[in-house]
């Protein structure tokens, strides 16, 4: 008779906590790197600010602007900038582009409240902004915290003006009201969606009249003087501008064991830094210097809202990036498309003891087991979902098995319970093979989300094992 423990060894799977897996050095390793990606966190609140981030330390490694129908060549590194708010980062690869391209895709949209067209009012005597709120919030959440504003106002004459105000420790903040509980018996009988409403997310920004003239609005009015004082804006501008609230919290180690991390924006922030940042750590090493596949990096716009739009993936964006990598030399697009492998980076949701009961525990992602590969996403009966073949799910378990990633499998919750997607299914409807792959996240497009440091850094591992091997 065999021995039931030697022979579970064998054939069971062999899931367990990360950090029953890591060395000292290695938890170094991964403590060194989430420093990283804290102060990319908090230079990179919107989209814009993550491709101007992005760029500056792609440029700081050699790369450069992308020169249309230059013919490059092995080793050759450059970004295209789609609009500054969507970017690709390339390093060319030995093999011709036709064999196909190995892309890592993540977004830098997160939910936030959008300033309106017609923001500013006045009304009691205290100045707010008019919001929209943008992708999946729950309502409630955003009242009542710390808000920033970062965004461009352009102007008539070309100039684009940037505006950031509420991250400096000297900045003012803003804040969405919220009513006080003795006052709530009415509102505390709305249901959780409705306990605030859309119309209700006036941000405030000011209180103190202009002068005392005998005039109407003057709170209003001061505000715009120091909006025209310091910005040279007046409230028309408004009409082209692209204004977000955010909250103002920085970065934080989290637990007392700082083995995690709370801050507005880790979906999808946290696989777009280990995505750019896995390439650039390819010129590190001499023997990973040269890769065999064009290795191409998407940080892609307006995932949180469906995609579409010019710089979201449900675009042509990356067909015409791989373009540009074939046109020059005569190469099919459609080829290399076809041959392209992807990992579409994007985070899942965690499992959590508090709220267990949405989740399936044997398919879902744990925090600290690794980065989580994502078969399928989508809703109900896999609706609206790449689902990704045995085939690939076997190629991209190899390549991490091979390289001692730490990765577990999962699932967005329980069958039913609701459901989600990413951008992975526009890539694939381009000819490409893609899976999901992430970091698991707790209370996701909430104001501060949280993840742990050892996902983070398995998931850097994840794409740099693909990039170098797919
Ligand atoms: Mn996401
Ligand atoms: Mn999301």
């Amino acid at each position: 008779m065999a021995n039931a423990k030697e022979l579970k060894e064998k054939y069971f799977l062999d899931l367990k906590n990360g950090y029953k897996r890591i060395t000292e050095a290695e938890e170094k390793q991964i403590l060194d790197y989430c420093e990283g990606y804290k102060n990319f966190l908090n230079s990179a609140k919107t989209e814009r600010e993550a491709v101007k981030t992005a760029i500056a330390l792609a440029a700081k490694k050699g790369y450069k602007e992308f020169v249309p129908g230059q013919k490059y060549s092995t080793g050759d590194k450059f970004f295209i900038n789609n609009r500054g708010k969507a970017a690709a980062f390339i390093k060319i690869g030995k093999e011709s582009a036709e064999k196909g391209v190995n892309i890592a895709a993540a977004h830098i949209d997160s939910p936030r409240l959008d300033l309106k067209p017609q923001p500013l009012y006045e009304d009691s005597e205290l100045s707010l902004f008019k919001t929209h709120y943008y992708g999946g919030i729950r309502k409630y959440q955003w009242t009542a915290i710390p808000l920033s504003l970062h965004g461009v106002v352009s102007l008539k004459n070309g100039e684009t003006v940037e505006i950031t105000i509420g991250e400096d420790e000297n900045d003012p903040v803003f804040v969405v009201s919220d009513l006080l509980p003795h006052l709530a018996k009415e509102q505390s009988k709305r249901t959780l969606n409705e306990g605030i409403k859309g119309e209700e997310l006036n941000v405030i920004i000011g209180s103190r009249p202009f002068s005392d003239d005998d005039e109407s609005e003057l709170v209003k009015l001061n505000i715009l003087n120091i909006l025209f004082n310091k910005y040279n804006i007046k409230e028309e501008d408004f009409y082209s501008a692209e204004l977000e609230c955010v909250p103002a919290f920085k970065a934080r180690d989290l637990g007392f064991d700082r083995s995690m991390i709370g801050s507005y924006g880790h979906d999808d922030r946290v696989c777009a830094y280990p995505c750019f940042t896995a390439l650039l750590d390819t010129d590190e090493n001499e023997s990973e210097k040269e890769l065999n596949k064009t290795a191409v990096i998407i940080l892609a716009d307006k995932e949180e809202i469906g995609s579409d739009g010019n710089t979201g993936l449900n675009s042509a964006f990356l067909k015409y990036v791989v373009d540009d990598l074939c046109r020059p030399f005569n190469l099919s697009t459609t080829v290399a498309l076809r041959n392209s492998s992807c990992l579409s980076a994007d985070v899942n949701g965690a499992f959590d003891p508090t709220f267990s009961d949405v989740f399936e525990r044997k398919n879902s992602a744990y925090l600290n087991y690794g980065t989580v590969i994502t078969k399928y996403t989508g809703a109900g009966g896999k609706s609206s979902t790449n689902d990704a073949s045995a085939e690939y799910m076997a190629k991209i378990r190899k390549i991490l098995d091979d390289n001692n990633v730490i990765w577990q499998a999962g699932e967005l919750g329980k069958v039913d319970a609701g459901g989600g997607g990413t951008v992975a299914k526009y890539i694939a409807n381009l000819g490409v093979d893609v899976v999901d792959i992430g970091v698991p996240v707790l209370s996701m497009h909430s104001p501060f989300e949280t993840v742990a440091k050892l996902d983070i850094y398995n998931t850097f591992k994840a794409i740099k094992a693909f990039i170098l091997n797919a």
